[in-house]
């Protein structure tokens, strides 16, 4: 058996270990540090935005707490991007709030903007205006940033941008992460840069930040004893996860062009395919670190399914997954409302994300080549 590769695999860049052991040689193992402070300074930095970050033990923790943040509580309904990943939703059934599903567009495969307004203007009519919009750039691809934001703010409502697969992405040249009233970044294993597991709320005033800090380290009170007024969380990140984030910041640019250039690979590949379509950017607007390269594949075109695409990498040992199926065709979330035509479900249906790794090599490239060219001319 060949050896296997993967959808998407951490990559490090050198300097990892040099933090972590700063962190051991200053006693520094705790959820907070200088690692951690650094870190949090150099995504300021690279976000570019005027925003304060709070470094958070995951990207799932950053959502919970910025629904908090955006005072969503029991009963409230929460508009959220249907093709998306699980974690995008689940926070929002953590405050005992209700998920409104929204569609996604053609284009960049994120949200709806004629399906958010519609939802919105229809649960405005039903007596439940939405607490929050999540919005997603899945795969990287920033979402229809002008839209959706314009629409958000004709109805103020606020938006949590889930940045997740996206940082180092733009809209217009500005970082994505940077547009909602909050951010999320995630360095889960698997994302573009990784602290083994991690994440970040990117906010707009040291208050909202501040505030991040105190919920994600079990909300203390000022005072000597152990003192609470409110329900506190434990999810602020360890310095030592830090310390590998500050060495994964030094390389992200070269991670973000690695990434690209396997899109790049995609395309060329599948240049003269019929029924083939690789996710790219509409326009000159958009600039995604195409995270995951992404297909769809329309069987009566190409003769085969992204399902036989699949099987057929599988068998030599290449990971790839469907695209990510939407919230409202899970079974956790069966009754939850939904708006939009099937744009998600076909896109599930007959899409695929291809091994994008920013470490795979030219030899791995081509056995990923040699695989899907025999498929193609099956
Ligand atoms: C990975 C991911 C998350 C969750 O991040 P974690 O750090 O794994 O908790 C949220 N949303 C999207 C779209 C993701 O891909």
């Amino acid at each position: 058996m060949n050896e296997k590769i993967w959808l998407s695999s951490p990559h490090m860049g050198g300097n990892e270990l040099k933090y972590i052991h700063e962190a051991f040689d200053e006693n520094w193992v705790a959820p907070l540090g200088p690692n951690v402070n650094e870190f949090e300074k150099s995504i300021e930095g690279y976000l570019d935005a005027d925003v304060q970050v709070a470094a958070l033990s995951a990207g799932t923790a950053a959502l919970h707490l910025s629904l908090i943040e955006c005072g969503v509580g029991y009963g409230d309904e929460v508009i959220c991007q249907s093709m998306t990943f699980s974690a995008s939703a689940n926070p929002i059934a953590y405050q005992g709030a209700i998920p409104v599903f929204i569609d996604s567009e053609n284009e960049t495969w994120n949200l709806c903007p004629v399906a958010l307004e519609e939802a919105i203007n229809d649960r405005i009519a039903k007596g439940k205006k939405p607490k929050a919009i999540v919005a997603v750039h899945l795969y990287g691809m920033p979402f229809k940033v002008d839209e959706v934001m314009a629409i958000a703010n004709k109805y103020d409502i606020p938006v949590i941008e889930d940045a997740a697969e996206a940082l180092g992405s733009k809209y217009k040249g500005k970082a994505c992460g940077s547009f909602g009233r909050f951010g999320i970044l995630s360095f889960n294993g698997n994302k573009i840069i990784t602290t083994s597991g991690g994440g970040a709320l990117v906010c707009h005033s040291e208050e909202d930040k501040n505030k991040a800090v105190f919920l994600s380290t079990q909300a203390r009170d000022n005072a000597p004893h152990y003192q609470h007024s409110h329900i506190g969380y434990n999810y602020r990140m360890s310095n030592i996860c830090a310390g590998i984030g500050r060495g994964q910041m030094e390389v992200l640019n070269q991670r973000v062009e690695a990434r690209r250039s396997m899109t790049k690979f995609y395309v060329e590949l599948f240049k003269n395919i019929p029924g083939i379509r690789v996710l790219v950017e509409p326009n000159a607007d958009y600039f995604s670190n195409h995270w995951l390269a992404a297909i769809t594949a329309d069987p009566k075109l190409t003769g085969f399914s992204r399902e036989d695409l699949r099987l057929a990498l599988a068998e030599d040992n290449i990971e790839s997954r469907p695209l990510w199926k939407p919230m409202h065709l899970q079974p956790v979330f069966a009754d939850a409302t939904y708006y939009g035509t099937n744009i998600s479900e076909t896109l599930f249906n007959n899409g695929l994300c291809l091994p994008s790794g920013s470490n795979l090599t030219d030899q791995e490239r081509e056995r990923i080549s040699i695989n899907i060219k025999k498929l193609i001319n099956r």
